[in-house]
């Protein structure tokens, strides 16, 4: 049985004598497990701008609230 590896895409044999399988080298295997590990550590791809513009927004809006709440109290 044949697959490819998921990291260069070469065809790597899969065997019991083959350690790496999927992957054709330890080096490819711990490239994926890299990957994975930084994606898995990487805030989704849509989520940073739009949380950061939310946040942003959030926080522009409660400073004006205090703002008004100050206004406010002076009356
Ligand atoms: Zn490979």
């Amino acid at each position: 049985m044949k697959v490819k590896c998921p990291t260069c895409d070469k065809d790597v044999v899969w065997t019991a004598k083959s350690a790496y399988r999927p992957f054709c080298s330890e080096r490819c295997k711990l490239i994926d497990l890299g990957d994975w590990a930084a994606e898995n550590h990487r805030i989704p791809d849509k989520a940073p701008i739009d949380s950061a513009l939310s946040e942003e927004y959030l926080a522009e809006l409660e400073q004006e609230f205090i703002t008004q709440d100050n206004e406010f109290f002076k009356h």
